[in-house]
């Protein structure tokens, strides 16, 4: 064992207690053991030195020292070859005194602890009783007052009493006031230090044959009518349940020393085998067969080691720093024991093992030692009772009501009053592990659940972890629901009711339906379990009556109980597709060059036509000025005072457009990429295209104007007529496509709150609330720079295209707010009736715009002007509505290339290669208020206004 670490205390009692433990070699225990004798040599031995005070205090002869040093002293002992007989024959001596030593009145203590400690009487400790088992809150021996002459009369049995045969005092504990006339189950009991006088009547002891440390006897005590004077009470009567618990984790971290001694030891001599015993001409050590079991035995108990040592450091620790919780120390020197005892297990069967027949052999010791070292996995509490007390202290591993009423209060929860042991069902024995307030285990679940539901987060509770452990629970109720239950009631509920409210109906059986195999999301929404092994959410679905459904590999959304859970699935997957297909389209886009400026084929419309697809529309009728204007197309046919706005506007779309081919351009050849359309971003193809389409377009519109001039002025007029019928259709489809749009940008505002009230609602650190961390401004080109990392998760072509991340993405859309879709576009204060006509008219002619020219700037949208907030609800089929609605979807998209799994590289392109700077007036800061160019293009159908924010453009354009 490495002995690193190990305070100078601890060295000193261990190089002492070896010396005593040398003069009682192997041979001797051997004997003992065969023989069935009590080794009072070495009792008398230890107590000679003053061993057996050690943990008592120095004003009562004891040595002062603390459990930290009495673990080491055990565990000397057993590993010096005398096993758990040695550590049995004084272990009560140890710690049964401890109790007696706090509680004990003056006369006692004067009396028994002296002759204790110097070895003149043995102490035996009787609690174990044959029909009782672990439930020691419903011991039977009853101690009844006899009030005449003050004594009591004990009447009972105890089973597997260590050393009562040798035993002059014996620690008892006796039933004062039956378990009915008593509140709780641990009231009624007293803890008495008796003397064993066998000369008395109504005693009798019997030993038990055993398997192991037969050196030491165990015996069942009968008990009938044995009187035993009053005086003999320790504490106060009926106390006695408390009393006896202040010994019972000292005696844990004691026995977790015996195992560690005794694994210790048996490892040593398995090792020494290995190395010696030649077979096959070599040592059989050489075999990884021999070698690993014995490395991962060693490993476990270096692991115990850790463990025990820390236990009995906090136990000390505990007496004097109230920071300490019994619930801590108790659950420290449980884990210890039982970990202790399973390492000390491992290596004694591994040593027996090592050594082949030989280990069978009593020559060898280690049978002995695997023979004893059942004891501290039995004894003074089992494995599986350590088991339930731990799962259920920690909660996170179980949190059912049926445990936290386990006998594992009786018997492994030990912690001087706090502990399950010593609670009724409502007792407060358990602690939230944020504010460390006591609850009943049912008031716990509600605490936390308080910050899921109702409470603001406080920097204290960590919402999400409680969230991950209340998750974790079975409920019955969905959290989506309007009324909302702690999940503590709904298991209880669930436990009492089926889903269709009656109690003794089996649980419901998943509906048949359809399947989706995203792997399996874990839908918090639910509460119900489900990434839980098949089996295992079988016995969840059994013991709660939650129908819960699931196959290994596979989500069947189709068992979970509610049809509006159903139609939220439905509903993710069918907005997680969408979601894809946009992404698909947008990235296809961005490799895609346009290779035409228009929308439509130039030379394939007339001239009035082009009037009214290039030219904005009269203002609306409500607008100062309601005809139509020097820009706008007029109401009559047009004339010769159109064809220089529309060749304006032709060549406005042109240099937007080649602005747009150069910047894809840049972008592409900055990314490295080469696609197979990389001729036409070439810059130079580019400029000749813009150059080509200029000529031609000019060259059209003075053929269609000369073709519009041979008109008769009556087939002019109804021409006319029939193609602002079309531009009204076009327009009324164009709206119907908007509508569509601001559906799904209310749905992303809706995405947005729930993500920022997921946020608002994160926890920080508890350290956070003391210490807040420095935030650092992230500089924007290297946000960028991350962004454009993490590109490849947009791209379909990525092998890390993660359609699961996004379906699970918008399951918690969907599942944060039920109201998605229903809420207005809010956000978007554009239909704000209240706004100030004056705020909202295009400012053609506003002061400032000195440097407009005759035409309108086509090609841009100035942002400052045309802000999403000043657009009047007059105008929304308009074209001028739709700019600005786009001019709100690119911001919006801005915010959602960051939010999601878009690029902020690609919006900010957006204001390098748009229209926004094309425009002359933009860069002499002069902007106007709207373009029919702009609107035209931010509503094209089939190409974004941005090549380079394809999510945004393709998520929002019409499909
Ligand atoms: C060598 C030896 C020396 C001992 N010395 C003493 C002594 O000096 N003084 C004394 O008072 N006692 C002594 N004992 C008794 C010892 O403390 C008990 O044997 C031990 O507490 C187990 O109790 P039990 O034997 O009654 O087991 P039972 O209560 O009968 O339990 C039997 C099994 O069922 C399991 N079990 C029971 N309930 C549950 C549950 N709810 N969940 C899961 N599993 C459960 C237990 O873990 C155990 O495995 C000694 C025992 C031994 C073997």
């Amino acid at each position: 064992m490495d002995l690193a670490g190990f305070t100078e205390e601890q060295l000193t009692v261990r190089e002492a207690v070896s010396q005593v433990c040398s003069q009682f070699p192997s041979s001797y225990w051997q004997e003992c053991d065969q023989e069935e004798r009590d080794p009072k040599e070495f009792h008398a031995a230890l107590a000679k030195d003053g061993w057996l005070g050690i943990a008592l205090p120095e004003e009562l002869g004891g040595s002062g020292l603390g459990i930290s040093e009495a673990t080491m002293m055990m565990q000397t002992i057993t590993q010096s070859g005398a096993g758990m007989a040695g550590a049995q024959s004084i272990h009560a001596n140890v710690y049964a005194t401890q109790p007696l030593a706090k509680f004990g009145t003056k006369e006692q203590i004067e009396k028994l602890i002296p002759n204790i400690i110097n070895g003149t009487w043995r102490t035996c400790f009787g609690v174990t009783e044959p029909n009782t088992g672990l439930d020691t809150l419903r011991l039977k021996t009853s101690a009844t007052k006899n009030l005449k002459d003050s004594t009591y009369l004990v009447s009972g049995q105890k089973i597997w009493i260590t050393c009562a045969q040798v035993a002059s005092v014996m620690i008892l504990l006796a039933r004062t006031t039956p378990i009915e006339e008593t509140h709780k189950p641990t009231e009624g009991l007293s803890m008495f230090a008796i003397n064993l006088d066998r000369s008395n009547p109504g005693l009798e002891l019997k030993k038990i044959k055993k398997m192991g440390g037969r050196a030491v006897d165990a015996n069942e005590v009968f008990f009938d009518n044995y009187e035993i004077p009053a005086d003999t009470l320790v504490g106060k009567e009926n106390d006695g349940f408390k009393i006896i618990l202040h010994g019972m984790n000292a005696e844990r971290c004691l026995l977790a020393g015996e195992a560690l001694g005794l694994g210790y030891a048996a490892l040593e001599k398995a090792s020494l085998y290995a190395k010696e015993r030649q077979v096959f001409g070599r040592p059989i050590g050489k075999n990884q067969a021999i070698a690993h079991p014995l490395a991962d035995a060693y490993m476990r108990l270096e692991a115990a080691k850790l463990a025990t040592y820390h236990a009995a450091r906090m136990y000390d620790a505990s007496k004097t720093d109230s920071s300490i919780s019994f619930q801590a120390v108790g659950t420290a020197c449980n884990s210890a024991k039982y970990l202790a005892a399973e390492a000390a297990y491992t290596a004694c069967e591994r040593a027996v093992m090592t050594h082949g027949g030989m280990g069978y052999a009593v020559e060898y010791d280690v049978e002995r030692w695997l023979r004893e070292c059942f004891v501290p996995r039995i004894a003074p509490v089992s494995r599986e009772m350590i088991l339930n007390y731990i799962s259920e202290k920690s909660r996170e591993m179980v949190d059912t009501e049926d445990q936290t009423k386990s006998p594992a209060d009786s018997a492994a929860g030990d912690d001087g009053g706090h502990s399950g042991a010593a609670k009724g069902t409502t007792a407060k024995d358990k602690e939230c592990q944020y504010c460390h307030q006591a609850f009943t285990s049912s008031s716990l679940g509600r605490h936390l659940d308080q910050y899921l539901f109702k409470k603001k987060p406080d920097g204290i509770h960590d919402v999400e972890e409680i969230r991950r452990i209340r998750s974790s629970i079975t409920r019955r109720q969905a959290r989506t629901s309007t009324k909302h239950e702690s999940p503590d009631v709904g298991t209880r509920k669930g436990q009492n009711e089926s889903p269709s409210g009656s109690a003794h109906e089996p649980p419901a059986r998943p509906r048949e339906g359809p399947r989706f195999l995203f792997n399996t999301p874990s839908w918090h929404a639910t509460g119900v379990i489900n990434n839980l092994s098949e089996s295992t959410s079988q016995d969840v679905a059994n013991s709660s009556r939650v129908p819960v459904s699931h196959s290994p590999g596979s989500l069947d959304y189709t068992g979970r109980s509610s049809k509006t859970k159903d139609a939220d699935t439905v509903r993710a997957l069918e907005l997680a597709l969408q979601e894809v297909l946009d992404n698909i389209k947008a990235a296809t886009n961005t490799t895609r060059p346009r290779l035409s400026p228009f929308e439509f084929d130039v030379q394939a419309e007339t001239f009035p036509s082009l009037v009214l697809k290039l030219l904005p529309p009269p203002p609306a009728l409500f607008a100062t000025q309601p005809f139509a204007t020097s820009t706008s197309f007029p109401l009559e046919p047009p004339n010769a005072g159109q064809v220089e706005l529309v060749r304006h506007a032709l060549k406005a779309h042109i240099d937007k457009w080649r602005a747009e081919q150069l910047g894809i351009s840049q972008t592409t050849n900055q990314a490295g990429s080469r696609t197979k359309n990389n001729h036409v971003n070439d810059p130079q193809m580019i400029h000749a295209t813009a150059q080509q389409h200029d000529e031609i377009s000019s060259r059209h519109l003075d053929l269609a104007y000369q073709n519009w001039m041979m008109l008769s002025l009556e087939v002019k007029k109804h021409t006319w007529q029939l193609e602002l019928t079309r531009a009204f259709v076009r327009e009324s489809e164009k709206r119907k496509d908007l509508e569509a749009q601001l559906n799904r940008v209310q749905q992303e505002a809706e995405k947005l709150r729930a993500q920022n009230e997921r946020l608002s609602s994160c926890q920080w650190p508890r350290e956070f609330a003391l210490f807040p961390p420095d935030t650092l401004p992230l500089p924007r080109e290297a946000a960028r720079e991350l962004d454009a990392l993490d590109n490849s998760y947009t791209s379909p072509e990525s092998s890390r295209w993660d359609y699961d991340q996004l379906v699970a993405k918008w399951k918690r859309v969907v599942m944060h707010d039920k109201s998605m879709g229903r809420v207005g576009a809010s956000s978007y204060r554009g239909i704000d009736e209240s706004t100030p006509e004056s705020t909202i008219r295009p400012k053609l002619n506003a002061p400032g715009a000195e440097n407009h020219s005759e035409f309108p700037s086509f090609g841009y949208v100035a942002p400052t002007t045309t802000t999403s907030s000043n657009i009047p609800p007059t105008q929304h089929t308009s074209p001028y509505d739709a700019a600005q609605q786009s001019t709100y979807n690119t911001h919006q998209a801005t915010k959602r290339q960051r939010l999601m799994n878009g690029s902020e590289k690609d919006v900010g392109s957006v204001a390098e290669n748009d229209h926004y700077r094309s425009s002359p007036q933009l860069a002499n800061g002069h902007a106007t208020g709207w373009s029919p160019a702009s609107v035209q293009s931010l509503l094209a159908t089939s190409h974004p206004p941005s090549t380079s924010v394809p999510a945004n453009s393709n998520r929002y354009g019409p499909s």
